[in-house]
């Protein structure tokens, strides 16, 4: 195994054997402090200004900027250090330990997406600093798979910006410039329970909820008719009812139930104001009916991602790969460096399929063809004028 490919190895399973799982459930939602520590002395030993951005209020949770060079322009290479839950029973080997088996690198977040940073490291070992004229810049963010506060915080304090970005989640190395924006929204209705056999004696909340799942089947269809993108498989917006909840008993009024939707947007759609046209159409719904309603967020909704299909990120990831730039169905952080200003691609070795999965992989041979790519957006976008 040559230099390179050991180091990465070695700082993989570094990485791997850090847990840091992150969830929007307290119970098992983990501290990301201690990966970022370990890149933090990596990119210093390698010459970068390393600044640690706390992540909200709780302790434990941090954002990593780290900087090579200053000024306007340049690129930001940016990953998550998070990683989803698993679960250890149906992994072959640990989870936390990672192994080698078929050319692949098994260990949870090997693919999503701890071997970003290592490949990073590999592509600056090959450039000579001199030639860098333009700033580099290292993000290594918090919660991309909970509540994506680590980008929020970035972008809402928005320095550091690069001119171009590279965000090294597994696409299977297919440059992916945009994706769909995702909102997780929960409505309650609440009425009077009362003895069913007199529906005077109350006010049936289910009865309200039927009309409210009426109408935004009929909405749905409405934006489906308005919004198509032919550049994703599901070519329109979709709206799915995930949970419902009401009632108690068959012979009681229901006196609350609650349901939990999906929304995935087009670019082009605004998170905020599709939330509150979905809030006018279930207000409206239930309008006369005498119920209470209650639509509120169940995560903060993440905006759609487009970058320009001609711009240069796209184009230099493109020439790359000897592939033509797509999307994806899953969200990114990629939003929030476009609102910085910084036109981004995403791509990076390893499979979305299988990430999120037991026995999580990346190919090392996916490993090595993205240190090349890294170290050719450095060369464009860090060491020409
Ligand atoms: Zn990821």
């Amino acid at each position: 195994m040559d230099t390179v490919l050991h180091t990465i190895k070695q700082q993989l399973s570094t990485l791997v054997a850090i847990p840091s799982v992150s969830s929007v459930n307290p119970a098992i939602d983990m501290d990301n402090r201690p990966v970022i520590h370990e890149l933090a002395a990596w990119l210093g030993d390698a010459g970068f200004a390393t600044e640690m951005q706390n992540v909200g209020e709780a302790d434990g949770k941090l954002n990593l900027i780290a900087t090579l060079g200053d000024g306007p322009g340049g690129l930001v290479l940016s990953g998550h250090t998070d990683t989803v839950p698993y679960n250890g029973e149906l992994w072959t080997n640990d989870p936390f330990e990672m192994t080698e088996r078929n050319g692949r690198f098994y260990g949870l977040g090997t693919a999503d997406m701890k071997c970003f940073f290592p490949i990073v490291l590999a592509a600056l070992g090959r450039i000579e600093r001199r030639s860098l004229r333009l700033p580099l810049t290292v993000y290594a963010t918090a919660d991309e798979e909970s509540s994506m506060s680590g980008a929020r915080r970035l972008s809402a304090t928005g320095r550091h910006r690069g001119a171009r970005g590279l965000i090294g989640e597994p696409t299977s190395l297919i440059p992916v410039y945009k994706h769909k924006g995702i909102a997780m929204i929960g409505i309650e209705v609440t009425g009077d329970s009362g003895h069913s056999s007199d529906p005077s004696l109350g006010n049936n909340a289910l009865d309200g909820m039927m009309c409210i799942v009426q109408a935004l089947s009929e909405w749905r269809e409405m934006l489906a008719h308005k919004h198509c993108d032919p550049a994703f498989k599901v070519a329109v917006p979709t709206l799915n009812f995930g949970y419902i909840h009401g009632g108690d008993n068959p012979n009681r009024i229901c006196g609350s139930c609650e349901l939990h939707i999906d929304l995935r947007v087009l670019p082009g759609m605004d998170i905020a104001m599709t939330y509150a046209d979905l809030t006018e159409v279930v207000e409206d719904a239930v309008a006369s009916s005498g119920l209470m309603v209650e639509v509120r967020e169940l995560m903060q909704g993440v905006e759609a991602f487009e970058a320009p299909r001609a711009g240069p990120a796209v184009a230099l990831a493109e020439s790359l790969t000897g592939v033509g730039a797509g999307t994806t169905a899953f969200a990114t952080e990629a939003p929030f460096l476009n609102q910085m200003g910084i036109e981004t691609v995403i791509l990076g070795p390893g499979h979305v399929a299988q990430a999120h999965q037991p026995d999580e992989y990346v190919e090392i041979a996916g490993i090595l063809k993205m240190v090349d790519i890294v170290e050719a957006f450095i060369r464009n976008f860090c060491c020409h004028d």
